[in-house]
């Protein structure tokens, strides 16, 4: 068994390898298909080697009215005159204190624009972090299968709120060298997020954490004589151009968007119904928008989004780049200049994969590869249920 290093930047483009030396000179790039959707659909893939179709995580909210958080706000069907965003801001508070913890990166955040009396009809798709055991209940993760083979990893970087990469990954020291050392770099995809990844003050970072990864891999090549290493991310950005807002459309049409159920964010808006007649309503002001579509059965097909039933919609209206939703569940989107989770096929949606060794052929990697390619590089068989491929080119599978 070799030990493995990785390196993880969350959604780094290709083309701002332009701006670290360091990562570019790893002689075996690809780039990385990312899936249709946001983290909460990426980390699950690339964690568990299976696509959403079969890890069944999509969305950080999804419809489940038995074991939502928010049964409290039921009593908000008749008190609407009370809901208003300081008091969603104060019960939203009330219900963390009393519910169990959530470990989740995004644990149970507020629904800013959704009024009160929808809350009970959701709950959120994570209840842990991803390296806890039994994140996915469909599959295990990396972690949970490590553990159980009882092979040692050292995650490094992925604690949430205990500072940033230059913290976290700066200060860390190589004690014994475990079998996988995984360095996780969360903060391109927040800097992108606020002043896009071509932005000045992204590329000053960029240039910063291509200097902290090379200090880590010189110090690790000093205590490792052999080992594999590769570095990944797990989609790009795309610089925001277009702002729709939904209500507006809606009210243009004579109808108030919260008549219905619905769940609006960054780039979808996710609608569930009580009847024909909301669904003909809801579909005919869709229509209207022609940045976006509705998703079809065949894109649910082709990019591996098949659920069993209805808990991410009963109709999903998808926003193409560069539009976002200006009023959504996560605020107002003022600060967002730039924005993921739009149709893999544009190619600022890849991430990229890096490595010494060769790879197979193909332009593209996948994130469902990144659980298999590890396991390889550990002597491990590879389930067989695994939708992903190991990239070395040594393997023969
Ligand atoms: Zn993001």
């Amino acid at each position: 068994m070799k030990p493995i290093l990785i390196f993880f930047f969350d959604a780094l483009k290709p083309e701002s390898l332009q701006y670290m030396p360091f990562l570019s000179s790893f002689a075996y790039q690809r780039r990385m298909r990312a899936e249709l959707g946001h983290s909460v659909t990426c980390h699950p893939s690339m964690y568990s080697g299976v696509h959403p179709n079969q890890h069944l995580q999509w969305f950080v909210w999804r419809y489940d009215p038995v074991y939502t958080p928010f049964k409290w706000a039921r009593v908000f069907q008749y008190l609407g005159f009370m809901d208003n965003l300081p008091a969603r801001y104060f019960l939203h508070k009330c219900t963390r204190m009393f519910r169990e913890e959530n470990t989740s990166w995004f644990g149970v955040p507020l629904l800013v624009n959704l009024p009160l009396k929808y809350w009970p009809y959701f709950n959120v798709v994570e209840d842990r972090a991803w390296d806890e055991p039994g994140y996915l209940t469909e599959y295990p993760t990396i972690f949970d299968i490590l553990r159980q083979q009882n092979i040692d990893f050292e995650i490094v970087g992925m604690v949430k709120g205990a500072g940033d990469e230059f913290v976290q990954i700066g200060q860390h020291e190589f004690k014994e060298i475990r079998p996988w050392t995984y360095f996780f770099l969360g903060s391109v995809d927040a800097y992108s997020h606020r002043y896009g990844q071509d932005a000045p003050e992204t590329v000053e970072r960029l240039r910063k954490l291509d200097r902290l990864v090379e200090v880590k891999y010189e110090t690790y090549c000093l205590r490792v004589p052999d080992f594999d290493v590769f570095v990944f991310s797990d989609h790009g950005h795309i610089r925001v151009e277009k702002r729709v807002d939904i209500h507006t459309i809606f009210r243009c049409h004579g109808h108030n968007l919260h008549k219905f159920i619905n769940l609006v964010e960054s780039n979808y808006a996710r609608f569930w119904f009580r009847n024909d007649d909301e669904r003909a309503t809801v579909e005919r002001i869709l229509s209207t928008i022609k940045e976006g579509f509705v998703l079809t059965d065949e894109h649910f097909r082709r990019y591996h989004l098949e659920m069993p039933d209805n808990r991410y919609g009963d109709l999903i209206f998808y926003l193409d780049a560069p539009a976002i939703f200006s009023k959504t569940i996560w605020g107002f989107s003022r600060k967002q200049r730039s924005m993921h989770g739009y149709l893999p096929d544009h190619p600022d949606s890849d991430g990229l994969f890096l490595s010494q060794q060769p790879l197979i052929e193909g332009t593209h990697a996948e994130l469902v590869d990144v659980l298999p390619t590890l396991l390889d590089s550990l002597g491990l068989p590879v389930p067989d249920y695994v939708d992903g491929r190991v990239l070395w080119q040594r393997a023969r599978r």
